[in-house]
């Protein structure tokens, strides 16, 4: 585990060769402050597959379809959803806004979790992933895109990224100062400490505490301009949290627990839906949902 963290680690920083000597911490250090702001889509993609794997195994999900997946090929409802995810990827790649993280260089990953609970969470560097629960609550293809388009609303303006605490850089640095010639076992271990705590603080926002409101109202109003732009229903988005509002009106994990109230949200964005507009949803579209949620 600790290996692995100080692999993540050194991936993070941008190669695995490091020097851990003065001139290398000093190096090490720029980077790291840097990192939030200068991190490059390889630095993204790693640290995003390191968050993806601890998440996923931290709370045992299990995918569906994982055969075919294990083999690399996409199947069944798998198939259909990364269908529906590539088209608002690209979408979200010509919507491009100021401060935008650039595009994962291993493109994007949907993929789907066995899970009663209705939920959607994505790392950096393109995963998203979407609960079984999450795609039957849905009543139509638009309403599933309006969810992915809120988890590649999270991955484009980087917000698992911009969970990672202020004061985590600063003890790097520290760490980095206090080292003399060479990066002992203690200073070592420290780093390593570090990078765990920066992962513990993504898979916080993203999976047990959330973001702040203003930064899932942000995923909202993003997520609309890319399902807009795909050609799908602006108002399915406003569609979906009535039905979580109304599922989700006791306790429960999952999206209400990392979400503002559904209710809050639809408030939010109910004018810039209405002002993008409404899109008839064509026949074919129900169809090849129906289809897909049957092989679920
Ligand atoms: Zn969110």
């Amino acid at each position: 585990m600790r290996r692995a963290l100080l692999l993540a680690a050194m991936l993070v920083l941008g190669s695995c060769k490091v020097q851990l000597t003065p001139e290398g911490l000093a190096k090490t250090w720029d980077a790291i402050t840097d990192a939030q702001k200068d991190l490059t889509p390889e630095n993204e993609y790693w640290t995003g597959r390191s968050v993806a794997t601890n998440l996923l195994a931290r709370h045992e999900y299990r995918y569906h379809d994982a055969d075919a997946l294990q083999d690399g090929r996409l199947e069944g409802a798998t198939a259909y959803v990364s269908a529906v995810g590539g088209v608002l990827a690209a979408s979200a790649m010509e919507t491009t806004r100021k401060g935008d993280r650039p595009a994962p260089i291993a493109g994007w990953h949907f993929t789907i979790i066995e899970s009663d609970t209705i939920n959607a969470f994505a790392a950096p560097g393109g995963w998203v992933f979407v609960t079984t629960a999450a795609i039957e609550a849905a009543q139509s293809e638009d309403e599933l895109a309006a969810v992915l388009a809120h988890e590649i609303a999270h991955v484009v303006r980087g917000h698992a990224l911009g969970s990672i605490k202020k004061g985590r850089w600063a003890n790097v640095a520290k760490t980095a100062l206090d080292t003399s010639v060479q990066l002992d076992e203690q200073s070592l271990g420290e780093l390593t400490q570090v990078f765990e705590g920066a992962m513990d603080d993504m898979i916080d926002g993203i999976l047990v505490k959330g973001y702040s409101k203003d930064t899932e109202y942000e995923a909202d109003r993003v997520g609309l301009e890319i399902m807009a732009h795909a050609g799908y229903d602006p108002q399915a988005l406003v569609r979906y949290l009535k039905t979580l509002d109304a599922e989700q009106g006791g306790g429960g994990g999952g999206f209400q627990a990392t979400h503002p109230k559904a209710s809050d949200r639809i408030s939010k964005i109910q004018g810039k839906a209405q002002e993008l507009g409404k899109v008839e949803i064509p026949q074919v579209r129900f169809a090849r949902f129906k289809a897909a949620v049957e092989e679920l």
